[in-house]
């Protein structure tokens, strides 16, 4: 026991790919803004790239104090090795207090390792962060045991503090472009030859709709409910009808009706959809955390006593291959109407 004392600020890592940063890091942004105010310490962005400096102003109209760009082409692709040998560079200089990451593929990732290098500890996949004042310690939250109770850890000794939180749990902050802030591109970072690894070529996936799923304003979602397999075809026509996309419960992805990639719920994804169709889902606690966030959950299901009901904000108690055609004819005989 002793070490902590470290106070060089709040740091989020920027994520990005081709250019883009992924919303989670401003949503963090504007969650540490909070923190900082009473911690009094500043907040630094850090963003890895090739060619990210026009991504500072944004950053800077988010919340953050400074922004340390690590450019070069050795990090135009994440790679493990190389963004943790950087970031532990320069976390291991700057000292900071606090240290999130989006709870993403990459930061799931990039935080485990950075936190073995920097001999601290991880809380990962939280859903909500204080800061305590008494003992001057961030606390984080995050679901535990299966979801049956809601745990709050602290990291009392080693620094920095470092967690992944789960994108859409944060609202984005309001941007506000007279921020000031300041812009530090760093030099003499590790090179190639540093990284025990190389990317020779990125090959992109077929049908990645992955990142379509956490955007998407329409979802319609399945379960065990549909009965088979081939039912889902329904499910793809009512997305396509109403431009939205295809997610589904643990349940149709453990029997192998549909991709790990849609899964929707604790262990999946979390969405925010304006309208979320529930179809043959009953409605289980790990798959509702996924979808609070939701405006509108329409339920389907045989069981009227199903817990979907219970959040739903229309429920029809009925068996899909009925209700998912009726709905479907509806809106095919609306559009004929308009044409
Ligand atoms: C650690 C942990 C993490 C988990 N993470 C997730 C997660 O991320 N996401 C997730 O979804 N689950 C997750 N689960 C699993 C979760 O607890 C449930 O087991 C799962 O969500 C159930 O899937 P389901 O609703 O498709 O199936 P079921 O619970 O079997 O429900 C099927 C529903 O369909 C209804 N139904 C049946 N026939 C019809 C019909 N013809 N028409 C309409 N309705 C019908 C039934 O009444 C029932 O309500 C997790 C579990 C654990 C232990």
């Amino acid at each position: 026991m002793k070490e902590k004392k470290q106070d060089s600020g709040l740091w989020v890592f920027i994520e990005q790919i081709n250019g883009k940063a992924n919303p989670v890091g401003c949503e963090l942004l504007g969650q540490a803004r909070k923190l900082a105010m009473i911690m009094r310490q500043q907040i630094c962005a850090v963003v890895l790239g090739q060619d990210v400096k026009h991504l500072a102003a944004g950053l800077i109209a988010s919340g953050a104090d400074i922004v340390y760009l690590i450019e070069g082409r050795e990090y135009q692709c994440y790679s493990t090795d190389a963004y943790s040998t950087a970031l532990a560079f320069l976390l291991i200089n700057k000292k900071p207090s606090v240290v999130l990451f989006g709870s993403t593929y990459i930061g799931r990732d990039l935080a485990p390792r950075l936190a073995c290098r920097l001999k601290t500890g991880l809380i990962a996949d939280c859903t909500d962060f204080t800061f305590d004042p008494v003992r001057q310690i961030v606390v984080w939250r995050r679901p535990a045991f299966e979801g049956n109770v809601v745990a709050d850890i602290v990291c009392p000794v080693r620094r920095p503090q470092m967690a992944t939180v789960r994108p859409h749990i944060f609202p984005l902050p309001k941007q506000d472009f007279s921020r000031q802030g300041g812009i530090i591109q760093l030099k003499g970072q590790p090179q190639f030859g540093h990284f025990r690894t190389k990317i020779n070529q990125v090959i992109p996936q077929e049908n990645n709709d992955s990142c379509s799923l956490e955007d998407a304003a329409i979802i319609v979602a399945g379960g065990r409910g549909m009965g088979n397999r081939a039912n889902f075809y329904l499910l793809e026509r009512l997305a396509a009808a109403l431009g939205g996309v295809v997610g589904a419960s643990r349940g149709v992805v453990e029997i192998g009706w549909r991709k790990a990639q849609e899964q929707i719920g604790l262990s999946g994804r979390i969405v925010k959809p304006r309208l979320y169709f529930a179809c043959g889902i009953s409605g289980a606690f790990h798959h509702l955390a996924g979808i609070t966030s939701a405006e509108i959950i329409v339920a389907i299901n045989t069981d009227p006593d199903a817990p979907i009901f219970n959040i739903a904000d229309y429920g029809i108690v009925g068996d899909i291959e009925v209700i998912i055609p009726a709905i479907l004819a509806e809106i095919e005989a609306n559009t004929a109407d308009r044409r």
